[in-house]
């Protein structure tokens, strides 16, 4: 297991969370609670971002709070209801019943009212999953250079010629952000803000170091699979087929 969480053990694929909520303080204290517990964690202040992050990453739920800078949490969750059944847990400082109501009919599936106990929030997420049951969890295993290294986007394991090559989580996060968006260039604020959900402040080596750990620790020969594009970013090509 890439991630030496005894709480991640008892899951059998880890499921990530999106946190849409502006209260910087909030987001982190759900994230936090939701890490331990061993799920991945998006997190986006803007309703507008999380559509964005709901297309590309298909969540397993959404942590949706209703007051957002740019548009409402109802708002949003009627267009996510347009398209999917992604479970929905509404977050709100709003308690009147009628509100509650109101939320449950725009479909969400739960509802819970600030301030509200991190505990409870995990496990009302931990029903909703159960109930939901697994989702985009398809016993998928992306396998590259004729089986020497596979990717296990359940576990976040990935086997280098059946060895475990031990990436970290955000290493994972990234490999998996490159693999699936293959042929294009991310810049690296791109790859932090799509794999690891931070916001980015201008040039920083972080990234460049995860992608040079993720390399050694795949064996990649120099150029193959992750491209290093001068003064762009980082691009990701599969197998050549002949
Ligand atoms: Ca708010």
């Amino acid at each position: 297991m890439i991630i030496n969480n005894d709480n991640n053990r008892h899951n059998n694929y880890k499921d990530e969370i999106l946190i849409v909520e502006d209260e910087r303080k909030i987001r982190k204290v759900i994230r936090g609670y939701l890490e331990k517990e061993g799920f991945m964690v998006k997190e986006t202040s803007e309703g507008k971002k999380a559509l964005e992050i709901i297309k590309q990453d298909s969540p397993s739920l959404v942590i949706l709070d209703l007051m957002l800078p740019d548009t409402s949490g109802e708002n949003i969750c009627q267009l996510i209801r347009q398209e999917s059944d992604l479970p929905i847990l509404m977050l709100t400082a709003k308690s009147k019943t009628k509100n509650k109501i109101k939320g449950l009919k725009l479909g969400a599936d739960d509802y819970l009212v600030k301030p509200f106990d991190p505990q409870e929030l995990i496990a009302r997420i931990k029903a909703i999953l159960r109930r939901s049951g697994p989702r985009n969890h398809t016993s998928e295993v992306i396998i590259l250079g004729q089986d020497r290294i596979k990717i296990y986007p359940e576990s976040g394991e990935v086997k280098v010629k059946n060895k475990n090559a031990d990436l970290t989580g955000t290493e994972f996060k990234i490999l998996y952000t490159l693999i699936k968006n293959p042929h294009q260039i991310l810049t690296r604020y791109q790859l932090a803000d799509r794999a690891l959900g931070l916001e980015f402040d201008g040039y920083d080596r972080t990234i460049d170091v995860h992608i040079k750990n993720i390399r050694q620790k795949l064996k990649l020969k120099k150029g193959e699979y992750i491209h290093t594009v001068y003064g762009q970013g980082y691009k990701y090509v599969g197998d050549q087929v002949d």
